[in-house]
């Protein structure tokens, strides 16, 4: 079969408005982006089919989390107590930086030249792969969608799939131009290429890299989930795993796990279990046929005691990376991924970005929401996102008030325009007078409001005032009540 013309990736724009304007305008990405949140939506949606026990799952789960962060630094002591005991090494790092450093420092240690790594988010925050390539160490994505996005130089462009984005023509066209195989838009054979590759390579690497789902303090076991067996063979074949998580991972018992992993599962791909379930606790013992010599748990902190310290943006701590507020917020499914330019897009990336980054590096992602509520209805362990954004949104005008440090002196504030916008809005809305006089002309004159008033209009149509005013027709039907009542 003939190749068709490869599709380029997505541009990054310097700017969010720009990048979200050059996603709108791509409708190949936009079409892939539609088709995979709507069955990613009729997935969860049936997952769930029972309301009252969903809700119940989601107050449940709600609870674990919210009990596990109350008692956060006991159970990550707890945690390291156990982990250590079961032969794991464990490291602690402030920031991205730090962690790089440890992750080096390992790989130094033992010589090592090549890295697998499974798919892991707080490798994404620490750009692990760009870190370790700068100094000449390879380090491949085995999970299928993070080494089409690898192999293509992109980012993930959602925290679940990485490479929705694309489309089997996308990626049946870089197979071809990347690894010489013949092009075909035959899922199935595509997996198999990517599978045949990357078989050798759990084999030659010297260290596996993966993430945590949970990290369980009672015990100190480290539990990923993934339906690849790519995580497995990253924690198992090469002879030393470093696995990296955010320290918000911890949870109090196993017990714990089972409402979470139901709830993670079903709410991100519409599944009740993912097809491997590890449970990592520990180097190979002498009895043992396989698995690593070492294991290494980086925990990192990024930002996140940050958020603990704060009574309402820790609650953005009980996420579980399970994607759905994404896939279900109208915003994301148009815009895609990569126009957040962030490691976490979609909603929770949009609350999460600014306690690591600082508001200042993202002013605008707070108030890129319609507020719409779906991503609060969703999420399953109920972060009320809706009123996060709203409260970031504030901040991003008053942030010298801020309590949080943080967000202090970050905000991007009002320009001179939208300040007397606002002012002139409300004193427009506390004056009854100015009002009436307002409504009066705005409902004669509607016919002289311009066409084209900025941007807005270029997807909304022309706001029309309505040609009697509410007051007008209230009047109106008091005056033929008294009438009628005579
Ligand atoms: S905020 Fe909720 S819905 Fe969004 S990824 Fe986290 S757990 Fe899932």
């Amino acid at each position: 079969m003939n190749a068709p013309q490869r599709i380029p990736a997505l541009q990054i724009e310097p700017d969010f408005r720009e990048r979200a304007r050059h996603a709108l305008g791509d409708s190949q990405l936009r079409g892939n982006f539609r088709r995979a949140m709507d069955s990613l939506m009729v997935k969860r949606a049936a997952a769930f089919s029972d309301a009252d026990e969903r809700e119940d799952l989601r107050e449940l789960g709600n609870a674990i989390r919210a009990r596990a962060l109350s008692k956060l630094p006991e159970l990550l002591e707890q945690l390291e107590s156990n982990l250590i005991r079961n032969g794991v090494k464990v490291h602690w790092a402030e920031t991205v930086e730090e962690a790089n450093a440890i992750v080096l420092s390992i790989v130094e240690q033992h010589g090592a030249r090549q890295l697998i790594k499974g798919k892991s988010m707080v490798s994404e925050e620490m750009e692990m792969n760009h870190f370790l390539g700068e100094r000449g160490i390879e380090c491949l994505e085995a999970d299928m969608g993070e080494y089409i996005v690898q192999m293509d130089h992109e980012k993930p462009s959602h925290i679940i799939m990485p490479a929705i984005h694309k489309n089997a023509t996308q990626v049946g066209q870089l197979f071809h131009d990347t690894l010489g195989v013949d092009f075909t838009t035959d899922v199935d054979q595509l997996i198999q290429t990517g599978r045949r590759v990357l078989r050798q390579k759990f084999f030659e690497a010297d260290i596996g890299v993966s993430g945590v789902n949970f990290a369980v303090a009672e015990t100190g076991t480290l539990l990923l989930v993934e339906n690849e067996g790519n995580g497995r063979m990253v924690t198992s074949v090469p002879p030393v795993h470093i696995a990296v998580t955010g320290i918000e991972k911890v949870v109090e018992n196993l017990r714990d796990t089972v409402p979470l992993l139901s709830l993670l599962t079903r709410s991100s791909l519409g599944i009740p279990i993912t097809t491997y379930v590890n449970m990592i606790s520990g180097p190979r013992k002498a009895h043992e046929l396989d698995g690593p010599q070492e294991v290494h748990l980086v925990l990192l902190d990024n930002g996140r005691s940050q958020a603990f310290a704060d009574s309402e943006l820790r609650q953005s701590l009980n996420c579980i990376r399970c994607g759905a507020c994404m896939n279900h917020c109208p915003v994301y499914t148009r815009v895609g991924g990569h126009t957040y330019g962030e490691v976490y897009p979609g909603p929770i990336g949009k609350i999460i970005t600014p306690h690591m980054a600082g508001l200042a590096r993202v002013p605008d992602h707070p108030s890129a929401s319609s507020l719409c509520g779906a991503c609060g209805e969703v999420c399953p362990v109920k972060i009320p996102i809706p009123a996060l954004l709203r409260r970031l949104r504030e901040e991003n005008v008053k942030a010298p008030d801020s309590p949080n440090p943080v967000m202090r002196d970050q905000g991007r504030k009002y320009s001179r325009k939208e300040r007397f916008i606002w002012n002139a809005w409300r004193l427009l809305n506390t004056s009854p007078t100015l009002y009436r006089v307002f409504g009066f002309f705005a409902t004669r004159l509607r016919g002289l409001l311009p066409g084209d008033i900025g941007p807005w209009t270029q997807h909304h149509s022309k706001p029309r005032p309505a040609a009697r005013s509410l007051h007008e027709l209230a009047r109106e039907h008091q005056a033929r009540h008294k009438e009628s009542a005579r």
